[in-house]
């Protein structure tokens, strides 16, 4: 059993590497974003409520998060290992989020991986992301430009921009990370948690490695 929590700001590849993990090792991949995204796109109660927040590049409220991952973790039951991909990313959500490990003794198996990048990479990144609807996989306009325009290189899907990856919500998003998000490596070195910090302003595969290494 292990629980590997991702850190790292928007565009550090935690949800690529989420998803090597669990292609690998049969983890449960909990992408919050994802989740927000999808309850979005169904018109769900939470969805509607959610929805301008999410495209506006600001965080949803912490209790909603909670909420949602809690659940999700409690129908998967204490059988399977996770990765959660963009929780927690407050104080409060890494409080709760303890307190809800402890009470289940679930915490002796959680992990932090805190992947380090910097903003002008980070903007780079995201502003340029194009996103295949139909398969997910990531293009980038610059790095990783589709052969045809529009059109996914793998699975011909129609290629979109996230409505956060324009450059003004980039930039905000950004800062919302660094007021709410960076102060939970100080609050996991504090409190004695298996935390360990990797540069990811390397190719993937690399990356990979590194994190392989630090859950050895
Ligand atoms: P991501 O795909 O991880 O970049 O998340 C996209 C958006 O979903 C974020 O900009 C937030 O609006 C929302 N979101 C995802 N995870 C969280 C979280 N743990 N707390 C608050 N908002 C979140």
């Amino acid at each position: 059993m292990r629980i590997i929590i991702l850190l790292g700001p928007p565009g550090a590849g935690k949800g690529t590497q989420a998803a090597m993990l669990s292609k690998e090792f049969s983890y449960k991949h909990f992408s919050t974003g994802q989740m927000m995204r999808d309850a979005i796109a169904s018109g769900t109660k939470i969805g509607n409520k959610v929805a301008e927040i999410v495209n506006s590049g600001k965080f949803v409220q912490d209790e909603i998060v909670c909420k949602i991952v809690f659940n999700a973790i409690e129908k998967e039951g204490a059988i399977n290992s996770i990765i959660l991909d963009g929780f927690p990313r407050t104080l409060p959500q890494a409080i709760s989020f303890d307190a809800f490990l402890r009470e289940k003794d679930l915490y002796k198996y959680v992990s932090i991986i805190n992947m380090m990048l910097k903003d002008i990479v980070v903007i780079d990144r995201l502003h340029g992301r194009l996103i295949c609807a139909r398969c997910g996989h990531v293009h980038h306009a610059k790095y990783d430009p589709p052969k045809r325009a529009s059109c996914c290189n793998l699975c011909y899907g129609e290629l979109f921009m996230r409505p956060d990856d324009a450059l003004d919500v980039v930039q905000s998003r950004l800062k919302i990370y660094h007021e709410l998000t960076d102060p939970l490596v100080h609050y996991y070195k504090n409190t004695g948690a298996n935390i360990c910090s990797i540069d990811v302003d390397k190719p993937a595969t690399e990356v990979y490695s590194d994190i392989k290494a630090c859950l050895l």
